[in-house]
């Protein structure tokens, strides 16, 4: 591994934070029980373990522990949400209210309800990449179910107003679902004061490991009656079968709890490397542009076009920095990435752009190099 790459893709994923990996390590080595072996010590570790971490991960958003269903990630709780709530509460022909500027598992998952006889709309962005609450209200129809929404864009780091579309979806009486995974722990989520019915998280953007995340049920409200995607053993309230990752959903609570008490000193000490970084950005390059709004954003998110240079060769020469072109997630993916162009910017612009992720682990050293490195690009180039 080549340490001397500095990491900035905390988008994409994040590292696993030290004292992450020091509460996981005994349940990859001697507490290997299954939380379900209700019989000795070890199924009684495991299930206690299990129990303290439901306990971290539903404080986090201020909820009771019962309310949170372990999954392998955003997206299978995304899945487990809106798919489950198909039949039960989400008839062919009813209505689902959304943004277009989702992460991918939300789309295909809408997608695949669509070709299944479900009406979705899709609200535009602002060029700054914020839905406007007014369209919300007009797209509201007497069919209408649920509305879904991405809090943290995971491309252009923007945070919608969560709290004001939960209020509308109360009153209008609709489930709403937040795609959290960006958000959570970077910014307070309170999924009772948000009015939020059902939120997907993950460990792997909060410095836990990846293939574990969670869903939030509000389990009060009796409309939400999901059919689960796995059935089996009976786990997790019989909504998601199969043992438990013990060691994982043990490294995800750690990293919830440790967020609980550091996300005011995170955001500020992000924000400040972020800052700084984009400031001695704009004097190297006096014509750079951030995409997406500068105060509703994820504090470690520069979205930046560079006008000029192509983001696939900034990237093939800057071997010591790993970020990203427009999204990771589409990097396989040969189209223009649909954020971007959902904010208005055209094909030339979406090939100039950059995404960097600034997260926890990254230090005032990483940023002062990271500057020398685009100061030699720009040298490079003159
Ligand atoms: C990463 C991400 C997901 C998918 O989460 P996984 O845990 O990787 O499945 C969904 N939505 C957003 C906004 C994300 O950033």
């Amino acid at each position: 591994m080549n340490n001397n790459v500095i990491y900035l893709d905390n988008q994409s994923t994040t590292p696993i934070d030290p004292r992450v990996l020091k509460e996981m390590n005994p349940f990859l080595t001697n507490f290997y029980g299954n939380p379900a072996s209700s019989n000795h010590l070890y199924g009684w570790q495991a299930n206690e373990a299990i129990t303290i971490a439901r306990e971290k991960v539903s404080k986090l958003i201020n909820t009771i522990p019962d309310n949170i269903i372990f999954t392998s990630g955003a997206t299978e709780s995304i899945n487990l949400a809106l798919k489950g709530l198909y039949k039960n509460v989400l008839k062919v022909g009813d209505h689902i209210i959304t943004t277009n500027i989702e992460h991918k598992a939300v789309i295909d998952v809408l997608d695949y309800l669509s070709q299944i006889g479900i009406e979705i709309t899709y609200l535009p962005v602002n060029n700054k990449g914020l839905i406007n609450l007014d369209d919300i209200v007009k797209s509201i129809k007497n069919k209408t179910k649920i509305c879904t929404i991405i809090h943290g864009n995971n491309e252009i780091g923007t945070i919608q107003n969560i709290k004001k579309i939960g209020e509308l979806c109360k009153k209008n009486n609709i489930l709403f679902h937040v795609d959290a995974a960006q958000t959570l722990g970077k910014q307070i989520i309170d999924v009772n004061e948000m009015n939020i019915d059902l939120l997907s998280v993950s460990g792997h953007k909060l410095y836990a490991p990846k293939g574990v995340g969670a869903l939030f049920i509000d389990k009060m409200n009796n409309e939400i009656k999901l059919t689960p995607l796995i059935h089996g053993g009976g786990q997790e309230y019989g909504l998601r079968c199969g043992t438990l990752s013990v060691h994982n959903i043990v490294g995800f609570g750690e990293a919830c709890s440790i967020a609980l008490e550091n996300v005011i000193d995170d955001q500020a000490k992000i924000l400040k490397l972020r800052n700084k970084l984009y400031d001695e950005l704009k004097k190297i390059f006096p014509d750079i542009i951030i995409n997406g709004s500068l105060s509703q954003r994820l504090d470690g998110n520069l979205n930046i076009t560079i006008p000029n240079y192509n983001a696939q060769e900034i990237i093939s020469e800057m071997t010591n920095l790993a970020f990203s072109t427009g999204s990771a997630c589409m990097s396989e993916n040969p189209e223009p990435s649909h954020v971007l162009t959902a904010i208005g910017l055209n094909e030339k612009e979406i090939n100039e752009t950059i995404r960097i992720g600034i997260g926890r682990l990254n230090t005032d050293n990483d940023i002062n190099r990271t500057i020398n490195y685009f100061k030699e690009l720009k040298n490079g180039k003159n």
